[in-house]
């Protein structure tokens, strides 16, 4: 590859060996996955998409032309990259896997039909076809109902006091109490007066008569206009409460409208099919005892057991059925053999109906990754980001083995990582850096990985072989030594767990906690201090941390939980769907003021949101502007200096600062607003300087330019520190939140943190915070655990890197297994109380 220039790239060249396992390190921020996607990845793909047709080429997820000079002997690309925030497909273990279709076949032409029943094809065991799902619900296993109850909250109003609460509100609304009064229903009377038979066709009628609209007459009026056929002010459509809400829940394009309607719709299991979502025929056949939705819900260890067991069963040559025997025979053991990849790489506690959006993003990759193993390609290069997330060191064994597999399959394997086990076990390592954007973007070595043993300035280096590597226990030390090696400004860290663990101020006691496979648990989580919770994958960390944890104590704070989905859609499916918490905190609140879930979620979902407004330094920015002594003569106001204003705002990109151009069969390219160039705000905004900069060239800066050209303003040097402390000098404040990566949106999230002033009353959640972190990066991040936690707060996180729960002052440990065989607390105490419990799968690992 020559000249790559993708976001922070310098221009940079490699030569990566084929058939090999590659690695890209370096620490956050440095560029790794723009080379190794935004370059390597999207180059493959362009070259691939040009081969095909256009029409093609729309239905795919286009990456767009990489800005490299060349690259040659590029293999056909696969991307198994980790969705960060929200798969938003409805999509289930079975059908990403393909196992789903495997099944249906085995149903169809091995299953046990009841005597006297045809035989069904494949489809028909398919929910999502018409063949297969279920007449009543359609195949959704749920049914939508509604009640006068949720309808009519309350029977004392009349019509006209909008009783029928469903109904849309202002004019829409009044029209339909107008057509009653055409009708001839009385809408002055309150509702529970009306006879039964008419309040039933108001709420459920299916038929839409089209009626004269005489507006504003009442009941008398009406008939007599109607009596003597005056002209109408127009011809109405009436619609049912229930019509209206179920139409407007199915159609609407509007989150306002679908989370309005969705209050008053409620939703049940389908009687018909109990949730299993097939046709009464479907799921009379049987497999081993079991219909395919039964199936569908065993854990694919037991899954496995019971293929393994059909496969291993001979058929017998006196087998009446002996043809259906062999026939079971085959699609068992080619199920069985996709079900123990699956296994393998530590996903035995998964159930084929589990759906995607619950499943972390680790777990995702790993199931794409088993997929791509059975898949039986070669020649290909697969690019990948830290497939070791959410992996617990006891599975990362079997992950190697499966990037092996690949690889001796005649594939090459592209891996962005962090995590030691993978990074030594690379043919090849790059190692970019040497610290993050604009001080980032070079190669600092590619080659075998011994050779990175003399390269001075790499932190991955340092890391694995240096001195920190032996004492790199004590995560303060390294984070120093890299804060002040790479001319960052220094870490203050006042006390490390390292050492002595801190003691607890305090417990917050959970009982009977009930979620997923936690079964009436008991669990203290002490005060004041830095817990780490560990345990092997599906061993029940995150239901009872993120999950038990966060909502029993949000509910006692008072903090609701939104129901709406992630990506802002109300899903009334999924909000129906979600599992409770049971369980109860019986002791420790009256010590949490605040609970503050930190995750890699994107800071915002658009390019209007930036680093500067997220952490509510623009809002002093702008109050600098405003009071400005040209700004005061115009009268501009603060709301002038935003670019989501529109009086000081580019009108041609209304403050985006670029166009989208929308191409016929070529996904749409964002161009520099050629009004602006860029800039976002108009002329006369932009004439107004502070210091001789403008309001966007103020958004030009990097933190470390802006914490000099602020130096005298407090109030902006509050969170710009922050943001120096966190390792985020290299970010422009204007950054869109679309631009960062899951890590750099959790350091902004602690950075707006620790410029709070601490009350010492927080409790703090994460979940795998050092995913997509390198060594030296999580040591930054400890050192601001720390600090939080010296400021008298709770911090309590899950974690799989051994260095992070050695460092925190108490583990608790979850297992002893996956699925049913976790949900307990192993071991629980100090670091080294825990590494001594024999029957803590964690333990090993400690101080290994
Ligand atoms: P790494 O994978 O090493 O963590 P990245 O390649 O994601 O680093 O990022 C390298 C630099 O490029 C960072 O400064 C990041 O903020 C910037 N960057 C990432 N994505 C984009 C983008 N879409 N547009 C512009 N800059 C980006
Ligand atoms: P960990 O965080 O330790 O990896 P989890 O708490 O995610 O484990 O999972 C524990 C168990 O609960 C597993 O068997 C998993 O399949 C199950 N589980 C987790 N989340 C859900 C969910 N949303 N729906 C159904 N089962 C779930
Ligand atoms: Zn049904
Ligand atoms: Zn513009």
């Amino acid at each position: 590859m020559r000249g790559a220039r993708v976001h922070n790239l310098k221009n940079i060249d490699v030569d990566l060996p084929r058939n090999a396992l590659v690695v890209f390190t370096g620490i956050s921020g440095s560029g790794k996955s723009s080379l190794a996607f935004g370059t390597l990845f999207a180059e493959s793909q362009r070259r691939y998409l040009d081969s095909v047709s256009p029409y093609a080429r729309r239905l795919i997820d286009q990456v767009g032309e990489p800005d490299v000079d060349a690259i040659d002997g590029l293999p056909p690309a696969v991307a198994l990259q980790q969705q960060r925030g929200t798969p938003s497909a409805r999509s289930s273990v079975g059908s990403v896997t393909t196992i789903s279709n495997g099944l249906r076949m085995l149903y169809s032409r091995a299953g046990n039909y009841p005597r006297g029943q045809k035989m069904l094809y494949a489809d028909s065991f398919s929910p999502n076809t018409p063949e297969g799902a279920c007449p009543r619900c359609h195949g959704i296993g749920r049914v939508f109902e509604v009640t006068e109850k949720l309808l009519v909250p309350d029977d004392t109003k009349t019509i006209r006091e909008r009783a029928v609460a469903a109904w849309p509100p202002a004019w829409q609304g009044q029209n339909l109490r107008d057509i009653l009064v055409s009708l001839g229903h009385d809408i002055d009377k309150p509702w529970k007066k009306l006879p039964r038979k008419t309040r039933d066709w108001i709420l459920f009628t299916d038929e839409t008569p089209v009626v004269p609209v005489y507006a504003g007459f009442d009941l008398d009026e009406a008939r007599e206009a109607k009596e003597h056929d005056a002209s109408p002010s127009y011809m109405g459509t009436f619609a049912s409460a229930r019509r209206y809400v179920l139409h407007s829940f199915a159609t609407t394009q509007s989150h306002r409208t679908k989370k309005r309607v969705s209050q008053f719709m409620q939703i049940s299991e389908c009687p018909d099919c109990n949730g299993k979502k097939l046709k009464r025929e479907s799921l009379s056949v049987k497999f081993t005892g079991l219909d395919i939705g039964e199936l569908s819900q065993l854990t694919l260890t037991e899954l496995a057991r019971r293929l393994r067991d059909a496969a291993n069963t001979k058929p017998s040559a006196r087998d009446l059925h002996r043809e259906k025997a062999i026939v079971a025979q085959r699609i068992a053991s080619d199920i069985l053999a996709r079900v123990e990849a699956l296994t393998t790489l530590g996903l035995g506690y998964l159930s084929l109906e589990r759906s995607t959006p619950t499943l972390s993003p680790g777990e995702l990759q790993r199931l794409r990754l088993a997929t791509q193993i059975r898949s039986q390609l070669f020649g290909v290069v697969y690019v990948l980001d830290e497939p070791s997330a959410g992996l617990h060191p006891a599975d990362t064994k079997a992950l190697l083995g499966a990037l092996d597999e690949l690889k001796q399959a005649g594939n090459s394997l592209f891996v962005v990582e962090h995590h030691v086990s993978v990074i030594r076990h690379a043919d090849w390592i790059v190692d970019i850096g040497p610290d993050a954007g604009t001080h980032g973007g070079e190669v600092i070595y590619s080659g075998p990985l011994d050779g990175l043993r003399d390269v001075e300035e790499s932190h991955t280096a340092r890391y694995l072989f240096g001195h920190e590597a032996s004492e790199s226990t004590s995560a303060a030390t390294l984070a120093k030594s890299i804060a002040t090696q790479s001319g960052r400004p220094k870490v203050s860290t006042t006390s490390t767990a390292a050492g002595a663990p801190r003691q607890p101020t305090g417990w917050l006691k959970l009982e009977q906690i009930e979620r997923n496979n936690l079964q009436s648990l008991d669990v203290e989580f002490p005060l004041g201090v830095l817990t780490t919770v560990t345990g092997v994958s599906g061993s029940g960390k995150s239901s009872l941390v993120s999950q038990a944890l966060v909502e029993l104590v949000s509910e006692t704070l008072g903090q609701k939980k939104a129901v709406e989905a992630p990506n802002g859609e109300v899903d009334l499916l999924e909000r129906e769907l979600e599992t409770t918490t049971g369980g109860r905190i019986v002791a420790g609140m009256k010590h949490v003021r605040r609970l503050v879930t930190v995750d890699q979620k994107p800071i915002g979902r658009t390019p209007r949101s930036n680093l500067a407004t997220y952490t509510g330094l623009f809002d002093h920015v702008r109050k600098l502007f405003a009071s400005t002594r040209k700004a005061k003569a115009r009268r501009y106001d603060v709301g002038r200096f935003s670019f989501n204003v529109a009086k000081g705002r580019c009108p041609n990109c209304e403050g985006a600062g670029f166009v989208s151009v929308e191409l016929l069969f070529l996904p749409s390219v964002y161009t520099p607003c050629p009004v602006c160039r860029g800039q976002r705000y108009n002329e006369k905004t932009l004439e107004i300087t502070y210091r001789d900069k403008n309001i966007a060239e103020v958004l030009d800066l990097t933190v470390e330019s802006a914490h000099a050209f602020f130096a005298e303003e407090a109030s902006v040097l509050r969170a710009l520190d922050a943001l120096l402390q966190v390792g985020l000098g290299y970010l422009r404040l204007g950054q869109p939140a679309t631009e960062l990566s899951g890590g750099e949106a959790q350091r902004i999230k602690l950075a707006t943190e620790l410029q709070r002033a601490q009350r010492g009353d927080t409790l703090y959640v994460l979940d795998e915070p050092t995913t997509g972190l390198h060594p030296a990066d999580v040591s930054m991040l400890m050192s601001q655990l720390n600090g939080l936690v010296d400021a008298g707060n709770t911090v309590i996180m899950v974690e799989h890197d051994m260095q992070v729960a050695i460092s925190s002052d108490w583990i608790i440990d979850i297992g002893p297994g996956a699925g049913d065989e976790g949900g307990l607390v192993v071991a629980q105490g100090p670091p080294a109380k825990v590494a001594s419990s024999k029957a803590s799968r964690t333990a090993p690992f400690l101080f290994s």
